[in-house]
């Protein structure tokens, strides 16, 4: 009986080795700090429809994206890019896990696009507050962005009655296939030490 017991326990550490571990290190798992969270502001005059009412929002939409334009992690270059195509999150999330602040949580940022919830409820940026993770399709968001991104949204669920935390790619399967290489699993372990009401809107 030990050594089935021991058994499992060998498969289950095996079965772990396969997840992406080293884009999430153990470490990450930890609940974060709400106290710890500190924004800059990068304020966005394009991509955002000023809410005079309050607006009522139940999701955060997770996003990754990068500048093909000069060095692609460098926030301001990938503003650029949002300001060129009349884009914007709320929030960006850069490579040291600095969090800019680009629009007002009341205010409807355009960062979905044409999408569509589980539920089918439509134009998700409606209820949606959306955050940018700066990476590429072929890196992996950095331990400084997982820790930032669970901050940010425990901080959210002080304001806002947050139901749902999905994926651009979930919400619009047929056009967008970020956020690239993100491990939701540890987003949600993060989130859930503090909150018991996170969970994926899944197809
Ligand atoms: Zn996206």
């Amino acid at each position: 009986m030990r050594t089935l017991f021991l058994l499992c326990i060998s498969l289950l550490f095996f079965a772990g080795c396969g997840v992406k571990q080293e884009a999430v290190p153990q470490a990450v798992l930890q609940q974060p700090k709400k106290e710890s969270l500190a924004t800059v502001e990068m304020l966005a005059d394009f991509g955002i429809e000023k809410n005079e009412s309050v607006r009522v929002v139940d999701t955060v939409v997770v996003h990754t994206a990068y500048s093909l334009e000069g060095e692609p992690y460098e926030p301001k270059n990938l503003y650029n890019v949002f300001k060129k195509y009349s884009v914007s999150p709320h929030y960006m999330i850069g490579r040291d896990g600095t969090i800019y602040k680009m629009a007002d949580e009341n205010d409807l940022a355009h960062h979905a696009g044409k999408s569509r919830m589980k539920d089918g409820r439509e134009g998700v940026n409606a209820f949606s507050i959306g955050v940018e993770i700066i990476n590429s399709k072929t890196d992996y968001p950095t331990t400084a962005q997982y820790i930032s991104l669970a901050n940010l949204i425990i901080d959210i669920k002080t304001r806002h009655k947050i139901e749902y935390v999905v994926g651009h790619s979930e919400i619009a399967p047929e056009r967008k296939s970020d956020p690239w290489n993100f491990d939701f699993a540890a987003l949600y372990a993060m989130i859930a030490a503090d909150t018991k009401h996170a969970k994926r809107d899944t197809q």
